[in-house]
């Protein structure tokens, strides 16, 4: 298949070609603040179907559905809390997924044959248009190839999906990095599935207590089964193993440096890339600024793949704030091999 790349800047023209790529049923690569996306119409069965089969992606691992703002909500989703209004309000365009009862109008395979529907308002002001002019909800997971980092630039895009899809949008790197936070709004309290570009605590403001599903710290038992499916698949998993230590920074390199093979790949905050001189090394950014770090996350992950590095460190940050979605990416990357680093 021809994938035709959009550059920017895109012309009027290039937006109606990519509307008419999702209108038509076509698989779209789209910009977001969070990650790049795989979208097409969600509405539409077999082109969600094709979403699935392009990234390799098990069938009861569902999509987000991408909308313009908060007044699609009632044609997708019923039994709407306010509280889903104050989030939109508060948080949208914005990095936050939220989960409610879905209405007929979205197939079950779209939603990986559950009840409820993940809706999100996208951050990107091409994407905005694109879903505008296609008058239809973009139906998106990220838009790598199943249990690899997820794309945040459109480079990234291209290597996995060039030739298996119909377009790609190039919309400049992800502003933000790590995916969408995922609440579920169909129990009490709110119960967090994915911790993501918007902080735990910024949820707290809005919603008081939230609950904190046991996948997003730790793995889960074989069989046990996670309410975000996505959370029990080994995800964003560079080849070589990857072992995340936790723990004051300055603890956590001194233990790397202690542990790690000569040739062993490392990600580590800028403040210690002298200690690992010699090494294949990605920089995580400074360890305060949580900000860069998830920004650089998935670009670190993937990289080591073109290296032949036979095991993988990470430096871990704490978790506050943004730290709780880096740190979860990097757990995740690891199958949850952790090791605390003791003073
Ligand atoms: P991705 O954008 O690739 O991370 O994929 C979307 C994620 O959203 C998946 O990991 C799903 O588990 C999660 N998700 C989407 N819809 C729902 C839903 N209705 N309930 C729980 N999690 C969902
Ligand atoms: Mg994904």
């Amino acid at each position: 298949m021809d994938t035709i790349l959009f550059s920017q800047p895109l012309s009027d023209a290039d937006l109606d070609r990519a509307a008419a790529i999702i209108r038509g049923g076509g698989l779209l690569g789209i910009p977001t603040e969070t990650v790049y996306g795989l979208g097409a119409d969600g509405l539409n069965e077999t082109a969600v179907l094709h979403i699935f089969e392009a990234k390799g992606r098990p069938q009861d691992n569902p999509l987000i559905l991408h909308v313009p703002d908060a007044g699609w909500l009632p044609k997708f989703c019923r039994d709407i809390p306010h509280a889903a209004y104050a989030l939109a309000r508060r948080f949208w365009p914005g990095p936050l997924t939220m989960i409610l009862p879905r209405r007929d109008i979205v197939p079950l395979r779209t939603t990986g044959g559950l009840e409820t529907v993940g809706v999100r308002c996208p951050d990107h002001p091409l994407t905005l248009e694109i879903i505008r002019r296609a008058g239809v909800p973009i139906a998106a997971p990220s838009g790598n190839t199943s249990g690899r980092p997820s794309p945040t630039t459109a480079g990234h895009m291209v290597e996995d999906m060039w030739g298996k899809i119909d377009g790609i949008v190039d919309g400049g790197p992800c502003g933000v990095g790590v995916e969408s936070t995922i609440i579920d709004l169909t129990v009490t309290p709110p119960r967090l599935l994915r911790p993501g570009g918007l902080p735990l605590e910024a949820l707290e403001e809005v919603l008081g207590e939230v609950a904190v599903d046991k996948a997003v710290v730790s793995k889960l038992a074989d069989g046990e089964r996670p309410k975000a499916p996505g959370m029990k698949y080994r995800h964003y998993a560079p080849k070589a193993p990857v072992t995340v230590v936790t723990g004051d920074a300055g603890q956590s390199a001194a233990y790397i440096a202690a542990h790690c093979e000569k040739e062993a790949g490392i990600i580590c905050f800028s403040e210690f890339l002298p200690l690992f001189a010699g090494h294949e090394v990605h920089d995580l950014g400074p360890m305060a600024d949580l900000s860069e770090q998830a920004r650089r996350v998935f670009d670190a992950l993937r990289r080591f793949d073109e290296t032949p590095v036979p095991e993988i460190w990470a430096q871990c940050p704490g978790s506050e704030g943004l730290g709780l979605a880096v740190g979860n990416r990097l757990k995740k990357a690891a199958g949850f091999h952790i090791v605390e680093a003791l003073p």
